[in-house]
């Protein structure tokens, strides 16, 4: 399949390229778009075809559900039973990177939901994403546009790298402002269940929600047995291909632990901006400031898949903090490193 490119700057939004692109939604395609948490592979969120091509495209497991975006807050009523505790977060935090799971209305076919009976819903922030989503006159299902196994894409590029040929349409519209994938909760009338951490932080959730709770499996690995919250929890997620190792101890034991791997090992080495000019260069990436965790996880998803054309035994990185945006790389980080931390 030929995939189309449209190249856009984020306020195009007249640009009659979104008309050919809704027109390939509406009937029935494929089409990978920009938004501010990840790339997104949009396809119509009404149709069930529609969603078996997502999951062949990407290569994921079609119990694996998939979120659907809607261009106004409000519009989640026409997809999903909705409730006040809904409508406080959607004035707070919405269009935004927060993702919420109701009960799902028939007109979302359980294709999209994996065969269960609540849809998570978005609104994006994104103008080309909420242009899109308003063109196409439907919500659009959406999981990240990368293939299953690789990091989320937070460029055109990577979705071009991981999709092309495999889509009808990709709109590049540059690089993803947030960088990691929106926060999930389940409401459960007023009670919030956080499945995902993102950028709307737990803190942020709790001065609307009175009731959140956090997820364990955020942190831990499931035990044998034990049954997810979410179907996407119990799939094996972005394992790079060297093994990864977070290092948690002081800023100086950490640094000294960085200089030593240098000289002794094969490595890549995910560090602070702050330790640049202490280490060599070679197969260093710099992820951001120290205290600046926007910038890290920004630059995160890029840095892992840059990590994949180093010829290296092993990759390090700093063991983020679990408070505020720390959870969301923690999180990330955790899981593509296997749980493996070291302490220096
Ligand atoms: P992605 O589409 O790659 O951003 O991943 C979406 C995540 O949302 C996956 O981990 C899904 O398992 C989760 N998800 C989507 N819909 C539901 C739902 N109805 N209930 C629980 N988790 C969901
Ligand atoms: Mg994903």
């Amino acid at each position: 399949m030929q995939t189309k490119i449209y190249t856009l700057s984020p306020e195009d939004t007249q640009h009659p390229f979104l008309d050919e692109a809704a027109y390939i939604l509406k009937h029935g395609g494929l089409v990978a778009f920009p938004t501010e948490t990840v790339y997104g592979l949009g396809g119509s969120a009404t149709d069930s075809q529609a969603a078996q091509k997502i999951y062949a495209a990407k290569g994921r497991p079609s119990d694996n559900p998939l979120i659907i975006h809607v261009a106004d807050p409000e519009d989640a009523s026409i997809y999903a039973h909705v409730n006040e505790t809904y409508q406080k977060l959607a004035e707070a935090f919405m269009p935004g990177p927060l993702t919420v799971i109701l009960p799902k209305r028939d007109i979302i076919p359980e294709t999209v939901t994996g065969g269960l009976d609540t849809v998570a819903v978005r609104c994006p922030s994104h103008p080309l994403a909420r242009a899109l989503i308003r063109r196409a006159g439907i919500a659009i299902a959406a999981p990240s546009a990368n293939l299953s196994g690789s990091p989320s894409p937070t460029s055109g590029d990577h979705v071009i790298r991981d999709l092309s040929g495999r889509i009808d349409a990709i709109i590049d519209g540059g690089s993803s402002e947030i960088g990691l994938e929106s926060t999930i909760i389940k409401l459960d009338g007023s009670h919030a269940t956080l499945l995902r951490p993102g950028a709307i932080t737990v803190d942020a959730l709790r001065c609307v929600c009175e009731e959140v709770t956090v997820s364990p499996a955020i942190k831990a690995s499931l035990a044998e047995g034990e049954r997810p919250l979410s179907p996407g929890m119990k799939y094996k997620h972005y394992a790079p291909s060297s093994p990864l190792v977070l290092i948690d101890g002081d800023e100086n034991a950490v640094l000294a632990f960085f200089k030593q791997a240098q000289e002794n090992e094969s490595c890549a080495i995910l560090c602070y901006r702050e330790e640049v000019s202490a280490l060599r260069n070679e197969n260093l990436i710099d992820i951001g400031e120290r205290e600046n965790l926007s910038e890290q996880a920004h630059n995160l998803f890029s840095a892992l898949r840059q990590t994949e054309s180093m010829d290296v035994r092993i990759i390090y990185a700093h063991l983020p903090p679990e408070d505020g945006l720390g959870l969301a790389l923690y999180n990330r980080l955790i899981r593509a490193a296997a749980h493996t931390v070291r302490r220096v």
